[in-house]
């Protein structure tokens, strides 16, 4: 079973599906021997190395590593789930699996969520034949227009007017004649409820309307600007959050925005409708916006899906860079690779495209720098060089930027740049900078500045050379956790079935196991039990106070999931390999246990 659906239906399905068959509605494919070749669709280049077995129903990109089956395929291409995958591929086969993912109350909901959709694309179109048809429309043409915005623009990005009348109801008449309900109204954002006497009346008037969709193109919020100088109103308003909108799981612009990031490996993340837009204008059409919210990590996942490298192009003044140095945790978090877009003082990506074109903002975003690099230059330019005590604070603050990096390589190159251009002693803030670094691994976990590692550390985030050293320590931090509450052995049984490898921490805790099936508490007892070698350990353990982790719980998965980061390394090596080597077959097996393995890392809940 998966997501509910029985494994037959699922076959049926596959087997329904032929893979050459459907990745043909998607790219073009040549016959080549027992293979079929053409242009990977998930990566962008121009001689194709996107392979399709018909015979094993697989396929396999021998340039950016894509593999999977039918499922895989319309999942990553799509953007779906599994569920939404069986959907479509079962309907293209005539097999429906409603009963068995949904009950009745969510089949429910889900029509209400459809129906919103309804109503938002109806919307869409009404605000859409406003704008561009309708005499009301003619301020707004007139705003949109003088703002730069032209039909192609206007036309890609869906952009619309809300006109305004005495009734205040244009749009809530128009789609109850269409026969939507009062509740699909009000719940999707379009109506309000009047405050005084009955009825609905619309909740964006004279304003310039930019339709927000899902990752799937669906319209499901829009967001409205004033358009008249001295209109007092504020100046955006968005529709509420429900049942098919939600802000923090939603980017402007993702859907149009997702097919470019994935041929060009990047994804441009700025701050309002029209910086994206400016983007698109400028040819850059992989830009999302995240509509004046904080970045959240919905966000930032949804990103990943699509690439492996975001370009934060925020405004550029006080708040653009909170929120910048806010944001790259998050997305560095989901995996992405981070860079940061310049922008001259005081402009955000719409205002330099209207007074320099295009060509600036492209070269902002090819000049776009690593955040290590953005700090720096940051903490340069508000320093004033001439006055002591300014520069004194700037070389503080520089010292704590580098050394907060955890690269030797780029730490020094960093020092060698920065000490030329404040003009202080290089060897002086080497030093600094090397005393911060260590320190600052050290309370990581890592190994220090000069590669040592300190035997202290105990957190799980150990660099990649301390990764079986942190394996050893939490195994026998786990042991600690038996040996101070045995029913935590029981616990341990279950969910460690893959057992201990460190020298002697399964000899130990089969001892503990022994006496806690004898219901006796784990002290000296243990010690008769254990052979000589393992005895020392034994006692070491006891005697130990340091409790790095709250809870038996906690260890455990921090265990697992040391293990798996290690089994991944291992698995890229073996993918490397078995490329050069030409083995495809071995290939895809791995990237299905590497594909399970992230899925497992990225849901802590899945560790047990
Ligand atoms: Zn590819």
């Amino acid at each position: 079973m998966a997501g509910g659906i029985p494994d037959e239906l699922i076959e049926k399905i596959r087997q329904g599906n032929d893979i050459v068959g459907l990745i043909s509605e998607y790219i073009s494919l040549r016959q080549n021997g027992s293979r079929y070749v053409g242009l990977c669709p998930f990566h962008n280049e121009k001689t194709p190395s996107f392979s399709v077995s018909k015979d094993k129903q697989l396929y396999y990109c021998f340039g950016c590593h894509a593999s999977g089956n039918v499922f895989s395929f319309v999942m990553n291409i799509d953007g779906l789930n599994f569920v939404e995958a069986a959907r479509k591929l079962g309907s293209r086969v005539g097999i429906d699996i409603s009963e068995h993912v949904e009950s009745e109350a969510e089949r429910s909901r889900r029509r209400f969520r459809e129906r919103i959709m309804e109503a938002c694309e109806t919307a869409g179109k009404y605000y859409s034949w406003m704008l561009t048809d309708s005499k009301n429309g003619a301020r707004c043409r007139e705003y949109v227009g003088a703002r730069g915005i032209d039909d192609a623009a206007l036309k890609a990005f869906n952009l619309g007017y809300a006109p305004d009348s005495a009734s205040m109801d244009g749009l809530t008449t128009y789609l109850m004649k269409k026969g939507f309900e009062d509740e699909v109204l009000l719940e999707s954002g379009l109506s309000l409820k009047k405050k005084y006497g009955k009825g609905l009346y619309d909740a964006f008037r004279d304003r310039l309307i930019f339709p927000i969709a899902d990752q799937y193109g669906r319209v499901v919020a829009f967001g409205g600007r004033v358009i008249a100088a001295g209109d007092n109103r504020p100046k955006y308003v968005n529709s509420k959050e429900g049942p098919a909108y939600s802000k923090r799981a939603n980017l402007y612009n993702l859907h149009a925005a997702s097919t470019h990031a994935r041929a060009a490996g990047r994804m441009v993340l700025c701050e309002g409708y029209l910086d994206a837009m400016a983007y698109w204008k400028a040819g850059v059409k992989e830009a999302v916006a995240s509509l004046g919210t904080a970045l959240t990590k919905e966000q930032a996942k949804l990103i990943a899906r699509f690439c492996g490298q975001v370009l934060i192009s925020y405004d550029a003044d006080k708040a653009g860079s909170a929120a910048t140095v806010k944001g790259v945790a998050l997305l560095e978090e989901a995996g992405l690779e981070v860079k940061v877009v310049s922008l001259p003082e005081g402009e955000d990506p719409d205002s330099l495209l209207r007074k320099t074109g295009p060509g600036s903002l492209v070269a902002a975003v090819d000049g776009a720098k690593s955040f290590l690099r953005y700090q720096v230059e940051k903490a340069i330019d508000g320093a004033n060089l001439k006055n002591a005590d300014s520069k004194l604070a700037a070389v503080k603050k520089l010292v704590r930027i580098i050394g907060g990096c955890a690269d030797a390589v780029t730490r020094n190159e960093m020092v060698r740049e920065v000490s030329g251009r404040l003009a202080v002693s290089p060897d002086a803030l080497m030093q600094d900078v090397s005393r911060t670094s260590s320190r600052l691994n050290r309370s990581r976990g890592g190994p220090a500045a000069d590669g040592s590692v300190d035997t202290e550390a105990r957190s799980p985030l150990m660099e990649e050379n301390g990764l079986s050293y942190a394996i050893a320590e939490t195994e026998r931090a786990i042991l600690r956790l038996c040996a101070d509450e045995p029913g935590s052995i029981k616990l341990v049984s279950e969910n460690l079935t893959e057992g201990f490898e460190a020298e002697g921490s399964e000899e130990l805790y089969r001892a503990m196991y022994s006496l806690w099936e004898d219901g006796k508490v784990i002290d000296q007892r243990i010690l008769p039990i254990l052979e000589g070698r393992h005895k020392e350990l034994a006692a070491r353990l006891l005697m130990d106070k340091d409790r790095p982790f709250q809870s038996i719980d906690e260890a455990i998965k921090a265990l697992k999931s040391m293990r798996i980061r290690r089994r991944l390394r291992e698995i890229d090596v073996c993918i490397r390999k078995a490329e050069a080597e030409g083995r495809i077959e071995d290939i895809v097996g791995l990237q299905v246990e590497q594909k399970r393995l992230r899925e497992i890392l990225g849901s802590r809940t899945a560790l047990y």
